[in-house]
């Protein structure tokens, strides 16, 4: 997936082009008592790691003592947390705000507010930590790693959620890749409990645990990032590119509102080969798509997002994707 950089522990990450304020870590966990069962994916990770390793509840229900968003205890309260309950009930009869599940999603970071991760809505993000894939262009590498530890209790960005109503249309689950996290499924049930639409970010490196949320989400942002011959120069992967595109077929087959989007820099495979992959996408019956620019920041050591002339290329490139039909197309420069 292609959003900006992520350095953790601060924990803002929005999209291309970025924007949004954030919530940094150190916000008290308060965990429903019930949760105590445990998930587990069926699906491996194709990264050989293994599944999110499951979190005991037990183990979260701990209540730090200060919030860097200045919740103090009356705010803890409202939430359920030491010293009170709240009275609200989601139609499943557990506490709006409370988590449905044991396994808490590894949150490396949460956009509070963003204009630009789900088009057309006012939008939180939540980035979950852990990706299968290495990509060349990655601006989220700190997010890669799937073992390393969530910055934010799932707890509390429910919570965060709850004193957003009103404010936000919904919530886009982020990352890393968040279809790898097996506690996807529980955790956009908690969102949708509160009344929030659900928007995922996805590179479709698990088609089939997508397929398991595809009818909970009301939008899809899909990276397609070469054609799927050349989708291990991109990811470091094998395998990886009859991932994606099968999961491109589940986003269309399901109906979902979707954005496909492809990120191109010099030298690339997609870009050596967009006209390819587009009149793919369009046979396909992809309806809305973006062309993202890739940026350097964040990227690894040695990746170049640029060259003279680039930009110009870029905006040629874009010129001549938008003539070709889609019925929504943006084209996303990184200057
Ligand atoms: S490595 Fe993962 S998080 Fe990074 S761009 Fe690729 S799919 Fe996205």
């Amino acid at each position: 997936m292609m959003k900006t950089t992520t350095t953790r522990p601060a924990a803002v990450a929005p999209s291309l082009p970025g924007g949004g304020d954030g919530v940094s870590r150190g916000l008290g966990a308060v965990v429903d008592e019930a949760c105590r069962a445990v998930v587990r994916s069926e699906e491996a990770p194709p990264d050989g790691s293994g599944a999110v390793a499951p979190a005991d509840c037990a183990s979260l229900a701990e209540t730090l003592p200060s919030s860097p968003v200045g919740e103090g205890a009356a705010a803890r309260a409202d939430r359920g947390g030491p010293g009170g309950r709240r009275e609200e009930r989601a139609p499943d009869g557990r506490a709006v705000g409370a988590p449905s599940c044991a396994t808490a999603p590894p949150v490396a970071g949460l956009t509070g507010m963003s204009t630009c991760d789900w088009p057309g809505h006012l939008a939180a993000t939540v980035f979950l930590q852990g990706c299968p894939w290495n990509c060349t262009y990655c601006h989220n590498r700190d997010l890669i790693d799937p073992r390393a530890p969530g910055v934010l209790e799932w707890s509390d960005v429910l919570a965060f959620l709850g004193r957003r109503r009103g404010l936000l249309d919904g919530l886009v689950f982020s990352g890393g890749e968040p279809t790898r996290t097996a506690a996807l499924p529980e955790a956009i049930s908690d969102v949708r409990a509160l009344g929030l639409a659900v928007g995922l970010h996805t590179s479709g490196a698990f088609p089939s645990r997508l397929a398991q949320v595809l009818g909970d989400l009301r939008w899809v942002g899909l990276d397609i990032k070469a054609l799927p011959e050349d989708y291990q120069a991109v990811v470091g992967r094998p395998g990886a590119g009859e991932r994606a595109w099968r999961s491109l077929g589940l986003v269309l087959e399901s109906g979902v509102d979707y954005e496909v989007r492809t990120t191109i820099h010099p030298g690339s495979a997609a870009t050596d080969r967009l006209g390819e992959i587009v009149a793919r996408l369009l046979a396909a019956g992809v309806r809305t798509f973006a062309l993202q620019q890739a940026r350097e920041i964040g990227t690894r050591e040695g990746f170049r997002a640029d060259e003279p002339g680039w930009d110009d290329r870029f905006r040629a490139l874009a010129a001549e994707v938008d003539t070709l039909g889609f019925d929504r197309f943006e084209a996303r420069p990184a200057r």
